[in-house]
């Protein structure tokens, strides 16, 4: 098992080799973190000499700027801790692990209560960062605890109220608190339902969302809020189809064909392309509907 030491230190990564959207410069310093100690230790080492930190885990919801980043980027690949508890139903797990390997884990021991997130790239931490959510549910609905490195170097264990969960958010997105371990509850299940309800939903996303094979960092912008008098939130990529975004494009960046609220990197496109057409779709959404959208993708960099 890998500890770290500044030897472990890797100069000038590539950050666009660690994110879905294939875009992106530099990292001064990167770190890859395999266990928690070791991404402990990267953040007090980060901060015993004022480095910027950032702790990335699938980097599935980034657009990273073409001039790199400043800095330590740490990448939360930890997978040091597992465990399942057939007797309470419970899965503890890494905050490094893909969400994916704990819906395969709840699946793998006849669980239920995580299966509508099939599919969500992206690590554990950074689906409790984001409250990463599909067809109804969200990671909130099941998390119970976690263990948490809070900016002053303390590892608290906190129960789910302390994230302060909404739609898409929790209290991450202001504090600079870094999740290392956490625990779910999930329910006694039948394996062959469980089974017929992920690939049904793995369907459900091929048909609409591109190939992994093509850089995107899924749904760019927030849904709406719901209507007067209505309770479902509004898709931001229906406004979006409205005002013609599907035939918008700059340089190698444009809106994915069969939705709306993707914005696809066809190969070349540079993380300058994605934030003007990005810019674009805003001001069109505003001039057309008097509507301000707000990015779910997170930009980082220089
Ligand atoms: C094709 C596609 C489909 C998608 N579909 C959905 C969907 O249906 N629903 C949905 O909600 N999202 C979706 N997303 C967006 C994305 O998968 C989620 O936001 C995901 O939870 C991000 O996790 P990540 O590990 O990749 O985070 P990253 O992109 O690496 O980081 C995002 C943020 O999380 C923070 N973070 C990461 N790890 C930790 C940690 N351990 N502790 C604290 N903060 C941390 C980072 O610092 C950063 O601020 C999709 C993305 C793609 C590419």
């Amino acid at each position: 098992m890998m500890m770290f030491g500044p030897e472990n230190l890797r100069q000038n990564v590539l950050l666009r080799d660690y994110v879905t959207f294939k875009i992106g410069g530099p990292a001064e310093l990167f770190y890859e973190a395999t266990t928690s100690e070791g991404l402990v230790a990267a953040v007090a080492y980060a901060k015993a000499r004022g480095l910027p930190c950032f702790v990335m885990g699938g980097g599935s919801n980034l657009v990273v700027s073409d001039a790199g980043i400043d800095g330590l980027v740490i990448h939360n690949a930890s997978r040091d801790y597992s465990l399942v508890d057939q007797q309470a139903h419970q899965i503890t797990i890494s905050a490094g692990y893909d969400l994916g390997e704990l819906v395969k884990m709840a699946y793998g021991n006849s669980l239920t209560g995580v299966e509508s997130l099939t599919g969500i790239p992206g690590s554990v931490g950074g689906a409790i960062y984001g409250n990463a959510g599909a067809y109804g549910r969200s990671i909130a609905d099941i998390l119970i605890d976690a263990e948490v490195l809070m900016p002053d170097g303390q590892i608290l264990q906190v129960d789910n109220a302390f994230f302060k969960f909404d739609y898409r958010t929790s209290r991450l997105k202001q504090d600079n608190i870094i999740v290392l371990k956490a625990r779910f509850q999930l329910e006694p299940g039948i394996r062959e339902e469980i089974h017929a309800k992920m690939a049904d939903i793995m369907t459900q996303r091929h048909s609409k969302h591109p190939d992994r094979s093509i850089g995107c960092a899924g749904s760019f912008f927030k849904n709406l809020p719901p209507l007067p008098g209505e309770n479902r939130r509004r898709a931001a990529g229906a406004v979006l189809e409205q005002v013609g975004a599907k035939k918008m494009s700059v340089g190698g960046a444009s809106v994915y064909q069969k939705h709306a609220n993707f914005i696809i990197n066809q190969g070349k496109a540079t993380a300058a392309d994605v934030k003007k057409l990005a810019q674009l779709l805003k001001a069109k959404v505003m001039n057309d509907f008097g509507i301000e959208l707000s990015e779910e993708v997170l930009y980082i960099g220089r």
